[in-house]
């Protein structure tokens, strides 16, 4: 019986191999460049990542014979392709960077000039120092927020005088349901309440969940902060991995293990 030459379904060659893109992604659409870094054995050009720090790239760390990456991140001189930072882990690699932007040094000059600046070694000990510290402590080199926020007082829905036990963040999140529940019944007031509900913590690491960093009961899928008394949040996250570094200053347990 005469076959037919046509793979199996499973086997052919998906729709979107043969439509692979073709054209680069627009540039207000990507951060990623090329640089070529300056290595003792020779030059070597690698993928970059634009910072807030003009001047300064995001770069694989390369090294070994023959070049190899290694899975940790530099930040890299553009002009130049010295680096600028160790070999750390992502998360240092890009806080060293806000601490850069900090720093003031006016990275677009060429790698000579900025090496024989007085005020570009100083800050380069600095970091080197700082970053140091903040690895012996598993913690972050820069604080994107303080962790404990006292939370202002609530809305809240009051029918005949009575207040509803549950409150809102805001106006309108108590105003839609008071809307939709007080038709018929007419005296459905929103009020806010004069003292706040308590504290509510958040992690401190700059790179959390996209800035959405708040300690949040996750049993019930719940997204809301937990707001509480501060000794059992203190003990809900702790039991859950998070850690403090200071009296200030939460890690989540999702971003503790970047910092090593
Ligand atoms: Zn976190």
């Amino acid at each position: 019986m005469a076959g037919t030459l046509a793979p199996p379904g499973d086997q052919q060659v998906p729709e979107r191999w043969r439509r692979y893109p073709r054209t680069p992604v627009p540039a207000g659409q990507t951060t990623l460049t090329s640089v070529t870094l300056a290595l003792t054995a020779g030059r070597q050009t690698v993928a970059g990542e634009a910072t807030e720090v003009p001047g300064l790239l995001l770069s694989p760390h390369v090294a070994g014979d023959p070049l190899r990456y290694t899975g940790d991140w530099r930040l890299v001189h553009a002009a130049s392709g010295l680096s600028v930072c160790p070999a750390v882990p992502i998360a240092y690699a890009r806080e060293v960077a806000q601490w850069y932007a900090r720093a003031g040094i006016d990275w677009n000059r060429p790698g000579r000039v900025i090496a024989d600046d007085p005020a570009a070694q100083r800050v380069f000990l600095a970091l080197i120092t700082d970053l140091e510290d903040a690895r012996y402590e598993h913690r972050p080199l820069v604080y994107a927020r303080t962790s404990w926020v006292h939370w202002p007082p609530l809305w809240r829905i009051w029918r005949s005088g009575t207040p509803d036990p549950d409150g809102f963040y805001t106006y309108a999140d108590a105003a839609a349901p008071a809307e939709s529940a007080g038709r018929g019944d007419g005296d459905a007031q929103i009020r806010r309440d004069t003292s706040s509900p308590g504290w509510a913590l958040q992690c401190a690491a700059p790179g959390c969940c996209d800035g959405y960093a708040w300690f949040i009961d996750g049993w019930d899928g719940d997204s809301e902060p937990v707001i509480g008394e501060r000794s059992g949040i203190e003990r809900d996250a702790r039991d859950v991995g998070w850690r403090d570094h200071d009296r200030h200053h939460w890690i989540c347990s999702r971003c503790a293990g970047q910092y090593r």
